[in-house]
């Protein structure tokens, strides 16, 4: 039988972009073997999954194995990382392969993570990534995108056969990830420094195209790709906060022109209720913590702007001015979208007044926090309490009577429990549970992960047999750390 076709990719990017990019192969994989693909993923690309699965397609999807005409791609970036900026980071390990149409004609990266070292690789950094780590990013980018969070997916995730040296010898893999483009922020800020205005222009233009092209007809263009991207980031972000995501390393390298959540590392999900939530190990100064995460989100948009300053106006005060007042929607935007889904999750109608609405919010938010409430579970208990059995959530809340006068408050508005059933998630990648299901793989079990992704990706729908995936770590299980050595 004639091979099933390869998949098409088309350049553009490389193309366009020779600055910006160092054509580059992946490592050969010793002995490659597939752990997870992403069947409904490769079916919407048009990809047979049994093919995937054939030594020919795992090769494929390792980068070993071109299809016609393809010309992977290392790519450059700059970035500030916690604040401070580094001129050159790069796909230190990671290759575009190509961009691949979707039927609605959307192009979509085909990325590589941990496919070898590359000319932007730095100091003793060995291109590699580690199976665990590889697999945390498949399985929380799937959450994501289940809870209807704008995001990178992955397609699938190899072992390489390799030894990876960590602390200790761990296996090799590589993340087969797309997203709608890897454009971030700190494309713009090599672009910048690679070739000034000329190259600022045609990479904004680009990526107008690709993300924003209702922002072609504007009157001014390129403002208006910040404005759009000033609005895409302050509804991820408002999204980020509701469901208690903490993405731990909001550098500006890692924040997605298109508005996506890009290059999961250190993030975690909230579990107790705690606006100073952070779990990433190099967080020191807790930058990146869950309450922080706007206000960063504000910042790196504004090292965006500085970018493209001249393209917004050829008078500097001018420019300073309409970039400033773009920025200036980003906290009414995000205040609105965080309103609006606070009273999803509390089942309260929209209109409600804020006078009523925000002390029952932020009476609550208090609440939780001083009692140290688990976030994700408490929300999904309180639908329970609008179907009007109180119990479940009374018991979450740990403390009861603190709870009631509010519960009764809160009641009296006639929460809806349908709306608040398609806000509030019963399963999130827990972390003790992801860190159990990481363990077990990189030991060769992967059945744990399988039931956790199968558990996640199917996240408001409460069913038989997941209890697991619904409830807290033990108080035995200590603080979370995340590391971001991958
Ligand atoms: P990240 O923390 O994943 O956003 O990565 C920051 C920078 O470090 C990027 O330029 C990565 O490509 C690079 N990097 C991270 N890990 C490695 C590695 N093992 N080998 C080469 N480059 C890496
Ligand atoms: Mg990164
Ligand atoms: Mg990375």
């Amino acid at each position: 039988a004639p091979a099933p076709p390869d998949i098409s990719l088309s350049h553009r990017f490389a193309q366009e972009f020779p600055e910006l990019s160092i054509p580059w192969s992946a490592e050969e994989a010793t002995a490659p073997r597939l752990v997870v693909l992403n069947k409904t993923l490769a079916r919407h690309l048009g990809m047979d999954p049994a093919h995937l699965k054939s030594p020919d397609g795992v090769r494929l999807l390792l980068g070993n194995r071109l299809p016609p005409g393809a010309t992977p791609v290392a790519q450059g970036y700059s970035g500030h990382q916690f604040g401070s900026y580094s001129p050159r980071l790069g796909d230190g390990r990671a290759l575009l392969l190509g961009e691949h149409t979707d039927a609605e004609g959307q192009l979509r990266d085909i990325h590589l993570k941990g496919s070898g070292r590359t000319p932007f690789a730095r100091g003793g950094a060995d291109g590699q990534a580690a199976l665990g780590p590889m697999l945390r990013e498949y399985v929380i980018s799937e959450a994501m995108h289940a809870l209807g969070i704008p995001t990178s997916r992955s397609l699938a995730v190899l072992a390489t056969g390799q030894s990876v040296q960590r602390e200790k010898p761990l296996p090799g893999a590589v993340l087969t990830r797309m997203a709608t483009s890897h454009l971030r922020v700190g494309s713009f800020q090599y672009a910048h420094a690679a070739g000034g205005n000329e190259l600022i222009r045609r990479l904004a233009d680009h990526a107008i195209a690709r993300h924003y092209p209702e922002a072609a007809t504007a009157e001014n263009p390129h403002l208006a790709l910040f404005a759009s991207m000033v609005s895409a980031q302050a509804q991820v972000v408002a999204q980020w906060m509701l469901i208690g995501f903490v993405h731990g390393v909001m550098n500006t390298d890692n924040m997605a022109i298109s508005g996506e959540t890009i290059d999961y590392g250190p993030c975690a999900f909230m579990d107790t209720f705690d606006p100073a939530a952070v779990y990433s190990s190099i967080d020191q100064g807790g930058r990146y913590a869950y309450r922080n995460q706007p206000a960063i989100a504000e910042w790196n948009l504004a090292r965006f702007a500085e970018t493209m300053l001249p393209l917004f106006d050829d008078d500097v005060e001018q420019a300073v001015t309409l970039a400033q007042e773009a920025l200036g929607a980003f906290r009414p935007e995000y205040g609105k979208a965080w309103l609006r889904g606070m009273k999803n999750k509390l089942g309260l109608p929209q209109d409600l007044d804020d006078e009523v609405s925000s002390p029952v919010i932020n009476d609550l938010l208090t609440l939780l926090q001083e009692h140290s409430v688990d976030y994700t579970s408490f929300f999904r208990a309180l639908n329970h309490a609008a179907r009007g059995d109180a119990e479940p959530v009374r018991t979450k809340s740990g403390s009861p009577e603190a709870f009631d006068a509010w519960l009764d408050g809160w009641r009296s508005l006639g929460p809806s429990a349908e709306q608040m059933g398609r806000a509030n998630p019963a399963y999130i990648p827990r972390n003790h549970l992801v860190e159990e299901a990481l363990q077990a793989a990189t030991e060769g079990d992967i059945a744990p992960f399988y039931r956790l992704l199968e558990a996640v990706t199917e996240p408001f729908h409460e069913r038989e047999g997941f209890a697991q995936y619904a409830s807290a770590a033990p108080v035995s299980y200590g603080p979370y750390r995340t590391y971001c050595g991958t």
